[in-house]
C-alpha cells in the first residue's frame, strides 16, 4: 500500500544551482545591506549578503545560507549549505517557516508513472487471481494469461470475456511501462545539466 502521509518533493517550491548563480550575480550588483525578493508558492523569498554567505527569510523565518565550492573541470562549482544539516546539496526546499534540504524536510522523490504502473499491476493480479487463484503461473506477470486453461465450472462465454478484457489490459500495462524507461533517463538528463 502506498503510504499517504509522505511528503514529495514536489510538495515544496525549491531553489536550484541556477538559481544560486542568478542570485550571487544580482547580490553583487547591488550595494550591501540591499536584498533581492522573489515570490514562492510558500511566500516571498528574501534574500540577501551575509557575512559568512546568505542571508534568507521567508514569512518573518531567517537562516544563514552558507555556500561551498568544489572544483568543476577548470573552473569551480558552488553549492547550498543546507542550514539545518550542513551539508552540500544542489537544491533547497521552501517552506512557509523554514529552508532546508531534502532531506531534513523528509522528503521522497515522487515518480507518477511508477505509480500508475503500480496500480496497473495490482488491477492484473486482481484480475487473475479472480479467475484462476493466486499461483506461480499467475503471479508471474511474463506469463501471458491466453496460455492459462479455463478454470473448471466457468462458462467458456465467461471465461471468454473476462480473458479478453484481461489480454487488453495487459497490453497496455505493457504499453505503458516501456516509455517508463525513457523518461527516467531524461530526468537523470535535466539532472546533470541543472549542475
Ligand atoms: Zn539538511
Amino acid at each position: 500500500m502506498r503510504d499517504r502521509t509522505r511528503s514529495y518533493t514536489t510538495d515544496l517550491p525549491r531553489i536550484g544551482l541556477p538559481f544560486l548563480v542568478n542570485m550571487r550575480r544580482r547580490l553583487t550588483e547591488l550595494s550591501p545591506g540591499m536584498q533581492i525578493s522573489c515570490t514562492t508558492e510558500s511566500g516571498v523569498l528574501y534574500t540577501s549578503r551575509h557575512a559568512d554567505g546568505y542571508a534568507m527569510t521567508i514569512n518573518g523565518v531567517t537562516r544563514v545560507i552558507r555556500t561551498t565550492i568544489t572544483q568543476a573541470g577548470y573552473g569551480i562549482r558552488q553549492w547550498y549549505a543546507c542550514p539545518h544539516c550542513v551539508k552540500r546539496v544542489a537544491k533547497l526546499y521552501i517552506g512557509r517557516k523554514d529552508i532546508a534540504c531534502r532531506e531534513c524536510w523528509k522528503l521522497h522523490y515522487k515518480s507518477q508513472s511508477g505509480d500508475k504502473l503500480d496500480r496497473m499491476r495490482m488491477s492484473i493480479r486482481r484480475q487473475r487471481y479472480a479467475i484462476w487463484g493466486n499461483n506461480d503461473l499467475t503471479n508471474n506477470l511474463f506469463n501471458r494469461p491466453n496460455l492459462f486453461p479455463k478454470p473448471k465450472g466457468m462458462r467458456w462465454e465467461t471465461f471468454n470475456r473476462r480473458l479478453a478484457r484481461l489480454m487488453q489490459y495487459e497490453l497496455a500495462y505493457w504499453r505503458a511501462f516501456s516509455p517508463v524507461v525513457e523518461r527516467i533517463t531524461g530526468a537523470l538528463k535535466r539532472k546533470v545539466s541543472l549542475i
